[in-house]
This record gives C-alpha cells, sequence and structure tokens, in this order.
C-alpha cells in the first residue's frame, strides 16, 4: 500500500535534504511536487489544498529555514501533517462498551469486503480478545451471502445464527440478539445487505435494523481500490445512516492510498481497521503515524516488529529492530531479515514497512514470484562475503566485489545493486533517528 506515493514524497524529500539550505523558494517547489503526488494518488481536491496550505504556512518559518538541517525540518512537519490528515496519532480501537450481547453493524455495498471483513473481525475478536462471537448475515435477498456468512463462521470456529427462510432483516437481527442473550454471546455481528449502489430501500433497511438493535458499532466497509469513490460512498452512508468507523478493505491492493488520505477529513469518521488481504487473519488497526512513515519511506518498523512477533521468532524480530534503531544494522541482520520476509506472507506488502524501500521499484512492482527471486539473490551474494565484508560494507572494492559475484553466481552489477540498497536503507534509518520519531523506540521498549 501507498508505494506509488511513498516512491514520490522520499523522492521529494532526498532533492530537499540534499540542500544545505533552503529558500522559501525550494519549500513552494517542494511543495508543488507534494501536491502533484498527492493528486496523482487520488487525494480529493479539497484535502490536498488544506494539507499543502498547512505545511507551507508552517515551513515558512524562519525557524525552519534557519535550522541547520531545514530538509529534515519540512519533512517531519510534512510527517506531523499526513498524521494529522490520517487522523492524529494512535489507533482507535472498536468501541465494545455495551452490556453483552454488544452489536456491531456492517454496512457498505455489494463487493466491498463486508462479508469477508465481517469474518475477519469475528476472528479477531474471538482470538485476540477472547470474546464470544456470533455472527449474523441480515440480506434475505441473496441466500448464497448468508451461507457465505455462515461457512466464513466455520473457518473463523465462531457461531453463527442458523439460517430461518422467510425473515425479514429486522427479524433476524432481533433472533440473533436474542440468540447471544440466551447462548452467553459478547458480540453478535450484523451483516446486513449490500447493494450495487447507494438507495434509500437499503438506507432505510439499515436504519430500521439500527433502530431495533442499537449497534455500538456502525462499521462501514469500502474497498480501497476504489479512490474516491470509496470517500463519496462513505460521505453518503454517513449522511443517511450514520457510521462510527471505516474498514478500508484491499488496502494490499491499493498502491496509491488516496481514499485512506480523504477519508478522514472528507467524512470525519475514523478509518477503524484495513484489510490487507483475502485470509481470515488479514486486517490490521489503522495507525496514522505508521501510515505516515510509510507514506515518507521512513518505514513501520513498529507494524513490522509487530507482524513479526506474530508470525516469527519474536527475539530475533526484536533483536533486529533495536539495531536498526540505533544504527547498528549491517549486512547479516539484512540477510536475517530477508530470511524471515519470506515466512511472513506478501514480499511486497512487506518491503513497504522497511525503511528506503519506498525507492525499490523493481522489487515493490514486481509480483512475488519476482521478489523471491530477488531476494534469493541478495541472500546468495551475502553469503558469499566474509564475515568483516558482512559488518562493514565500505571495505568491498572492485576486487573483493568480483570475488563475491563468482562465488554467489552473480555478477558485479548485482553486488553494487544490493550495496546500493542497503546505503539507502541505513541512511533512511539514520534520518529516523535524527528526526526523532521518538514514537516508534517508544513502541518498541514499549
Ligand atoms: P461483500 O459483497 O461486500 O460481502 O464482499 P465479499 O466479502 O464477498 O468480498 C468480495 C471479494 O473481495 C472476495 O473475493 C474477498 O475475498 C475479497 N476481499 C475482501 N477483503 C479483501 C482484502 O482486504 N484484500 C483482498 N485482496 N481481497 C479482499
Amino acid at each position: 500500500m501507498f508505494e506509488s506515493l511513498s516512491g514520490k514524497m522520499s523522492g521529494v524529500f532526498e532533492g530537499l535534504s540534499k540542500r544545505g539550505k533552503l529558500s522559501e523558494d525550494d519549500v513552494a517547489e517542494a511543495m508543488r511536487e507534494v501536491r502533484l503526488a498527492m493528486l496523482d494518488a487520488d487525494v480529493a481536491l479539497p484535502v490536498v489544498r488544506d494539507f499543502v496550505n498547512k505545511v507551507r504556512e508552517r515551513a515558512v518559518g524562519h525557524e525552519v529555514l534557519e535550522s541547520i538541517s531545514p530538509g529534515q525540518a519540512v519533512a517531519k512537519i510534512v510527517n506531523d501533517a499526513l498524521i494529522d490528515a490520517l487522523g492524529g496519532a494512535g489507533a482507535v480501537p472498536l468501541d465494545l462498551n455495551a452490556p453483552a450481547p454488544v452489536p456491531i453493524l456492517m454496512v457498505g455495498l455489494q463487493g466491498s469486503g463486508k462479508t469477508t471483513t465481517s469474518g475477519k473481525i469475528a476472528l479477531r475478536l474471538s482470538q485476540r480478545d477472547r470474546r464470544k462471537v456470533l455472527l449474523a448475515s441480515l440480506d434475505v435477498q441473496r441466500p448464497a451471502a448468508q451461507l457465505q456468512l455462515q461457512q466464513l463462521a466455520e473457518r473463523a470456529g465462531v457461531g453463527s445464527l442458523p439460517i430461518v427462510s422467510g425473515e425479514g432483516p429486522v427479524q433476524i437481527a432481533r433472533r440473533a440478539l436474542d440468540v447471544g442473550r440466551r447462548e452467553g454471546y459478547d458480540v453478535v455481528i450484523l451483516d446486513t445487505a449490500g447493494r450495487l449502489s447507494i438507495d434509500e430501500a437499503l438506507m432505510q433497511e439499515v436504519r430500521d435494523v439500527r433502530e431495533a438493535t442499537r449497534p455500538v458499532e456502525t462499521l462501514l466497509v469500502v474497498d480501497a481500490m476504489t479512490g474516491q469513490d470509496a470517500v463519496n460512498t462513505a460521505q453518503r452512508f454517513n449522511e443517511a445512516v450514520g457510521i462510527t468507523g471505516v474498514v478500508m478493505s484491499r488496502m494490499d491492493g491499493d498502491a496509491r492510498g488516496g481514499a485512506a488520505l480523504s477519508m478522514r477529513a472528507v467524512t470525519g469518521a475514523p478509518i477503524k481497521l484495513v484489510g490487507t488481504g483475502e485470509k481470515l487473519e488479514a486486517l490490521e488497526e489503522f495507525y496514522p503515524e505508521r501510515v505516515a512513515g510509510r507514506i515518507l519511506g521512513l518505514g513501520d518498523i513498529a507494524g513490522l516488529v509487530e507482524r513479526a512477533s506474530e508470525t516469527l521468532d519474536h527475539e530475533e524480530g526484536e533483536r533486529v529492530a533495536k539495531k536498526m534503531m540505533a544504527g547498528k544494522f549491517d549486512l547479516d541482520d539484512y540477510a536475517s531479515q530477508l530470511r524471515q520476509i519470506n515466512k511472513m506472507g506478501s514480499i511486497s506488502g512487506i518491503m513497504g514497512m522497511l525503511p528506503g524501500m519506498g525507492k525499490m521499484k523493481d522489487i515493490l512492482e514486481s509480483k512475488d514470484a519476482d521478489a523471491v527471486a530477488i531476494f534469493r539473490k541478495h541472500q546468495a551474494i551475502i553469503s558469499s562475503m566474509t564475515k568483516d565484508e558482512r559488518k562493514t560494507p565500505a571495505i568491498l572494492k572492485a576486487s573483493r566485489k568480483k570475488r563475491i559475484a563468482a562465488g554467489s553466481g552473480t555478477t558485479v552489477q548485482d553486488v553494487n545493486k544490493l550495496l546500493k540498497q542497503f546505503d539507502d536503507m541505513s541512511t533512511m534509518m539514520k534520518r529516523i533517528n535524527k528526526m526523532g520519531l521518538g514514537g516508534m523506540k517508544k513502541m518498541l521498549s514499549g
């Protein structure tokens, strides 16, 4: 996610940071590029305008332009403005503060990923939060949708409401709450019918169900890949029925990220969760500060550590992350990460979390199979190095490179590419440290 925006944004700030002193013109030029990058990413125009104005105002102050590294100061301002636009630091958790069974209403257009997301939320609440969850489909028009939800419930290992034909949505919702009460469920997730487009009948149905069940959360699921349409849909749902939060599905396929950036500003509703794949486990909390980091090419170290701790050797992930933050990351650590990345699932998804990877176009744009090939090559190259070479890549001169290329069945050019990329990563990590995005460190030690 956000690959294309990230590639451009990190380019802008790299340009700025190369210059020693900045003039107002430099900042204006950089802001023009930021503006284009955001429009290209399909961010809503008013949001872009507001964003750029805010940054410009803060950036042309004397303190920034006179500071030792104005480029970084401007990047920090942009980083903060991105976090603001995305809704402020910190994930907004699901609100489950109500007497059990807590009703959660799922709304959205057909095909948005609503049913899948209902299953994902059910799995998360039951596995991570140890809640007893009941899933119920209110889609009386499409029996297939009811069956789909039943199967999802089985896969997630949660309860599902027995299907009774002939009932209307409100009746089903009431029955779900009754069963929930009688059988000791903590949460009842009500998956309303989807329509191909927003119409009054759909909205009335949602309002009726809401009236009957008084849910604490009315979550709208939108498809991130539909860009501005997702934002328009959210706006209309919010006006018609009132939503408490948004779940953006298919973030894994959305390289642009415009919908995520416009959502809060346009609708006022927070993005609470994002879907990052078809599997039931592919659901993540939405941390604006991490997303901003990814967009600026600073990576998402906290997210990476979290993902790693769920799939892999926790200690190894933490050890490497700590070295990253201390600026002591070496080629051995990089190789260790490559080995682990293979275990963590989608490579292109994970690469976006590593600092300095925003520019690695060939990997981010390649399919996972190609990315695997590139990383195999990197692993082969690193394993042909001596211990000293891995610790201190700076000693790698022409003759050593030749030896390594021959030893790993690659070319000197491949070796150079790897070193260049490692360099980019190191530079970016140093920049993160200097900018003092201290939140990340806190997250790591906390
Ligand atoms: P509904 O009509 O809104 O209930 O949509 P479904 O839940 O049936 O989802 C439609 C399709 O989108 C299915 O093939 C899902 O597997 C897929 N899908 C849902 N969420 C995600 C996601 O976060 N990422 C990806 N890649 N696919 C998703």
